[in-house]
């Protein structure tokens, strides 16, 4: 029987919609009382692209017009190919310092000359709505189990990675629970291996996590009850390496350079001959039919880290508005 289809655009629009509240919420207790009050500020995402590719202006302007769905003011910078580390650190320190900025966003991958990860740890945790710095993988790191499962840290500046923090959502959306399964994750990076490892851990998944290194990746893969592939290859993790019943999660997205990408459809990528513009980290159309359920590429993890980038812009953003005028009442602060 073919897998349920975890798409990600029902409750991506349904956090949208949320989000949307909030910052209509925000705005009116921002703006002013009476009648006559003027609409308070939107919050704003600055939205920092270094070195502009195909991919990445791609990236910027999906956020740009998800931001403008749910009245989130884009702040769009784009910095040359060649901009150094130093020029990067001085930009993100002025968005820090911007008191109109409440989230900055950096594009992953910055170009090879760039030291990355000076970069994300520069900005300020209040304004880490990307969950990339260390400061925010800590406070997951250490975070105890049965708590990490929303979106933001608890009130606590720094905020979960985006694309982690979509696909517990994704799975909590459809009602997949991880309690107890063995979870394998294909991929270590700080940015959407390690934090979903804690996530899933705090979720009272089994974990194992596989890299480069890891020997008979294919064996290992075929424990897993849940299978995440975060490893930036197209179609590295092949269909029959995964059990049957398996739940799949596909956090790669590689358009096909021949054809760009179009949208966020929900079809099985058919595998860089198709025409669905782009595939991800699995070969799903051979695992499509015997699995529980898997993310579609384009249209499954997708959407859903653009909401998550949202709700903690918006996060951010009330945070600091709390910070400015004191809490709403009857709140603590
Ligand atoms: P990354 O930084 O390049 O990390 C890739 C990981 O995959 C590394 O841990 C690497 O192992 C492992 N790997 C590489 N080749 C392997 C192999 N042959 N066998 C086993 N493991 C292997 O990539 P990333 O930024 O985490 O992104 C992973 C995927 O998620 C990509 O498809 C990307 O498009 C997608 N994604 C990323 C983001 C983001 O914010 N970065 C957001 C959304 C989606 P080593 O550690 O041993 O090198």
């Amino acid at each position: 029987m073919a897998g349920l289809v975890l798409d990600g655009g029902p409750p991506a629009r349904e956090i949208e919609a949320l989000v949307a509240a909030r910052v209509a919420e925000l705005r009116r207790q921002t703006g002013g009382s009476g009648p006559a009050a003027a609409a308070g500020r939107a919050p704003v995402l600055a939205i920092l692209l270094v070195g502009a590719g195909q991919t990445a202006t791609r990236h910027g302007q999906l956020k740009e017009r998800a931001c403008r769905r749910v009245g989130i003011e884009p702040l769009l910078v784009a910095l040359p190919e060649r901009t150094a580390t130093t020029e990067v650190l001085a930009r993100i320190e002025r968005l820090n310092g911007d008191q109109r900025v409440d989230g900055i966003f950096l594009q992953h991958p910055l170009p090879r000359h760039v030291d990355e990860r000076q970069c994300f740890d520069r900005i300020a945790a209040g304004k880490d709505v990307g969950g990339d710095s260390s400061l925010s993988l800590g406070r997951l790191a250490t975070a105890a189990a049965g708590a990490v499962a929303s979106p933001d840290t608890g009130g606590e500046p720094g905020f979960v990675a985006a694309t982690p923090a979509a696909i517990l959502a994704l799975l909590s959306y459809y009602g997949l629970g991880v309690a107890g399964k063995r979870a394998v994750i294909v991929g270590r990076s700080p940015m959407v291996g390690k934090p979903m490892a804690l996530l899933l851990l705090g979720a009272h998944a089994t974990v194992t996590i596989c890299h480069s290194r890891t020997r008979d990746l294919a064996g290992v893969v075929r424990r897993g009850e849940v299978v995440v592939g975060a490893v930036g290859k197209p179609e590295l993790i092949k269909g029959r390496w995964i059990r049957d019943g398996a739940v799949v999660i596909d956090a790669g997205y590689h358009p096909f350079p021949e054809r760009g990408s179009h949208g966020s459809g929900s079809g099985v990528s058919a595998g860089p001959a198709a025409s669905t513009g782009a595939t991800g980290d699995v070969e799903l159309r051979a695992v499509a039919d015997r699995c529980a359920a898997y993310t579609p590429v384009p249209g499954g993890v997708g959407p859903m880290t653009l909401a998550m980038l949202l709700v903690n812009t918006v996060t951010a953003a009330e945070r600091a508005a709390a910070l400015r005028t004191g809490p709403p009442p009857g709140r603590p602060r």
